[in-house]
């Protein structure tokens, strides 16, 4: 009996000093960089110029029917004004009608070269809410510190910038060592399949293999990883897969006063609730474990205790981090029942009942396995699946974060941000990228505009701006990459 007791407390010492031991080589991971060459630009020029860009409406429609090609070709013609040197400079060519490619050429045409992507679709202003802008929408207004407008985030902040960044490269005489592309598709807002796809598949088809690929998806958070008080640098290394799966029912109509036992929206309704109550597994894998080794050692005592010790605490961090929406999409494959659809009068029964859910795929699962998923937890033969449009596609790879290319990202985050916590982290929306993963195992996606907790609700909605002072630092990020990445050519 005492020797039991004496094996359990011996066990629990053991248990204690292997965590504290690993908490205690849970050390941070943020590199130490000397701030960036100063660099000097018209701030103000440059947020009247961005202004100017967000008068354009290049809004992407789900109903391709009202898609205004004028409007893009107005934008595109802004921009050749806006940007002379460039423009003079750099070969230009245009896919999928209305994406643009830009060829950067490099000193040294054996180097790989690298893809900065921007989108200059932005999503429309939903009708109804006009009035609930501060600054109308698409009046291009500067006020208090802001630019505000349909696209200040998402995504001409970047497009802009990237543009800002070579034009006064291109005007102070600098010509890279590699070659750079820049390419801005007109259709991310719904999939891509127009601009960035065929961006992509013109690429492939000329041989060209690329050093990295930066993105959108990632900016500079304040106060939205929970633990961490300061700002954080999030460059996404992957993101996630989408499918929506159509869930319909067939019955036999006829009048309420007599319903069979089952309905159409009964059955279809039970459907729903058995996905719901039957979520995919939760796992830290890839992009998540990436992020909680990163941020893990930058928290108090009792997280990095429970961050660092994954092989115990695994399941509590799990069950934490996982409470809210956001921890939760990081976690696993989510399920959104997004439409129902069934019935047309009060006392007529449905002959069709129709639901469709929205899945976002954790990479590691697949759209096979996600369906497989459905059928099992339905099990159902009078509901059928099928999946909605041909938008679905599989998760991206998970880029690494032991590459020169993550370093970089790393160390040109720390330049323009000083103190800045970088961390790689998973995209749970969709991006452009995703079509360059055949070209570079090495995609990227982040940025240095800013991201309040209250920013959140105004990307893709009411009140979307950008503060001209975070925008200035984007330019500068910009800058500061092309350096780091290419030295001056001879
Ligand atoms: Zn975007």
């Amino acid at each position: 009996m005492k020797k039991a007791a004496f094996a359990v407390a011996l066990g629990l010492l053991l248990v204690g000093a292997a965590v504290l031991y690993r908490a205690a080589r849970f050390t941070s991971r943020q590199m130490s960089v000397p701030p960036a060459e100063p660099f000097a630009f018209d701030t103000a020029g440059a947020a009247t110029r961005l202004a100017g860009a967000l008068t354009y409406r290049t809004i992407s429609y789900q109903d391709s029917t009202r898609f205004d090609g004028a409007e893009f070709a107005r934008f595109q013609d802004y921009l050749r004004r806006t940007f002379p040197k460039l423009h003079a400079r750099l070969r230009r060519e245009v896919t999928g009608g209305y994406s643009l490619l830009y060829e950067w050429r490099g000193a040294d045409t054996a180097l790989k070269p690298i893809l900065l992507l921007a989108h200059q679709d932005v999503v429309p202003v939903e009708v109804g809410t006009e009035s609930r802008w501060t600054e109308p929408p698409f009046a291009g207004r500067i006020a208090d510190g802001y630019v505000w407008g349909r696209g200040a985030l998402d995504d001409k902040g970047n497009l802009m910038a990237v543009l800002e960044a070579v034009e006064r490269l291109v005007s102070d005489g600098w010509t890279p060592k590699q070659t750079i592309y820049l390419a801005f598709g007109h259709d991310e807002e719904v999939g891509g399949m127009h601009g960035a796809a065929r961006t992509a598949a013109l690429l492939t088809s000329r041989g060209v293999h690329l050093d990295y690929v930066l993105d959108e998806g990632g900016a500079i958070a304040t106060g939205l990883v929970p633990g961490i008080a300061s700002p954080v640098a999030l460059v996404g290394i992957a993101e996630k897969g989408y499918l929506s799966l159509e869930l319909t029912v067939e019955a036999e109509g006829g009048h309420s006063s007599m319903p069979p036992a089952q309905t159409a929206t009964g059955i279809l309704s039970a459907a729903v609730a058995r996905l719901e109550a039957h979520q995919m597994p939760r796992h830290i894998r890839g992009a998540t474990a990436a992020m909680l080794d990163y941020i893990g050692p930058e928290m108090a005592f009792s997280r990095r205790l429970a961050l660092g010790n994954l092989w115990l605490f695994g399941g509590l961090v799990e069950r934490q981090f996982g409470a809210t929406p956001s921890g939760n999409a990081m976690l696993r494959t989510t399920t959104a029942p997004t439409i129902l659809a069934a019935g047309v009068k009060d006392n007529v029964l449905p002959s069709t009942a129709r639901a469709v859910v929205n899945f976002r795929i954790l990479p590691g699962d697949s759209v096979a396995g996600v369906v497989a998923h459905a059928r099992r937890a339905i099990d159902d033969p009078r509901v059928t699946i099928r999946t909605v449009n041909e938008s679905a596609n599989e998760p991206s790879p998970v880029s690494p974060v032991s590459s020169a290319n993550f370093t970089l990202m790393q160390r040109t985050l720390r330049q323009v941000a000083p103190g800045v916590i970088v961390t790689p982290w998973l995209v749970v929306g969709g991006t452009d990228s995703r079509y360059f993963d055949g070209l570079t195992p090495d995609v990227y996606r982040t940025g240095a505009l800013g991201l309040g907790a209250g920013d959140l609700s105004r990307i893709h909605g009411t009140n979307e701006r950008v503060a001209i002072a975070d925008y200035a630092r984007n330019i500068t990020f910009y800058v500061q990459l092309i350096r780091n990445s290419t030295a001056p050519g001879p």
